[in-house]
């Protein structure tokens, strides 16, 4: 039995790389197993009417889900208490720098760590002496919330994941650094609820573009920190225009509803996406 979900963000159209997407769910799943859940945390970037735009696209392509879960702006106080828990563990740490503040700590350095994404947050606040950091928890506004990636390493030890496109997988916990699991502005992030609404939601087989495999490293973590299940996961490739670039919500030529309005039949559209 495969649970699985499409997970899109309603901050534009769907384009032909959610049609992909959503596809690859659908074909994972059992019968009943393929929900819709709507990744809305950046409430800044979201616009109400994606939401039934996206709904409306899905069932015009024929992959309507069999289930909608609630939109994670609904699962805030289960995002706060996530973090709570994971600052009991001590598996997070506050940071109270500012994005000009840790570019510039990076060009100072003369080897800043890198990611598969570019460099990594130097672990400035990691060194507060616990004074300091009391303080500023007092006196400063909300700060962000980082991972501590040795710690938590530490706490889990070994780990994988299993993926059914790229085999199983040894996490490297350092990955991407000390991430942000909990922003400034929305107290949360991907990485913090993508993992408790998946389990929330039982999921069982994550399927998702192979630009977030890095990401999944910090997922499996997470879900070890958090006694949470582990599902298996296909990063599939990725729907990219004729220059090979992946296609984003700016891509309005590619978006369902562009070929809908151009005349193209479901059928028409499904036959322009990559086999598997
Ligand atoms: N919301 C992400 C996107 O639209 C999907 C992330 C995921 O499936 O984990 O690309």
């Amino acid at each position: 039995m495969s649970q699985t979900r499409f997970a899109p963000s309603p901050t534009g159209l769907l384009h032909l790389g959610h049609a992909f997407a959503a596809r690859v769910a659908r074909e994972q799943a059992s019968p009943g197993g393929y929900l819709l859940r709507f990744e809305d945390i950046d409430h800044t970037r979201v616009r109400p009417e994606y939401y039934a735009a996206a709904r409306e696209d899905l069932a015009w392509l024929g992959l309507a889900p069999d289930r909608e879960t609630p939109p994670q702006l609904e699962r805030a106080a289960r995002h706060r208490e996530v973090l709570a828990r994971l600052r009991s563990l001590e598996a997070v740490y506050p940071c109270f720098c500012t994005r000009r503040e840790v570019e510039a700590e990076i060009s100072r350095m003369t080897s800043a760590p890198h990611g598969p994404e570019g460099p990594l947050y130097p672990g400035t606040c990691r060194a507060l002496e616990p004074e300091e950091r009391a303080r500023r928890l007092e006196t400063g506004g909300a700060p962000a919330w980082r991972l501590n990636a040795t710690k938590a390493a530490t706490l889990v030890g070994p780990l994988d994941f299993d993926d059914r496109r790229h085999g199983r997988v040894q996490v490297d916990p350092g990955l991407l650094g000390d991430l942000v699991l909990a922003r400034k502005d929305i107290g949360t992030s991907y990485h913090l609820s993508v993992v408790a609404d998946d389990a929330d939601d039982g999921i069982t087989l994550v399927t998702r573009g192979e630009d977030l495999l890095p990401a999944t490293h910090v997922h499996r973590l997470l879900q070890a920190l958090l006694g949470l299940p582990a599902p298996e996961y296909l990063h599939h490739r990725l729907v990219t225009d004729e220059n090979g670039r992946r296609l984003a919500k700016r891509d309005d030529a590619r978006s369902i509803r562009h070929f809908r309005d151009a005349g193209c039949s479901a059928g028409e559209v499904l036959a322009m996406l990559p086999g598997d």
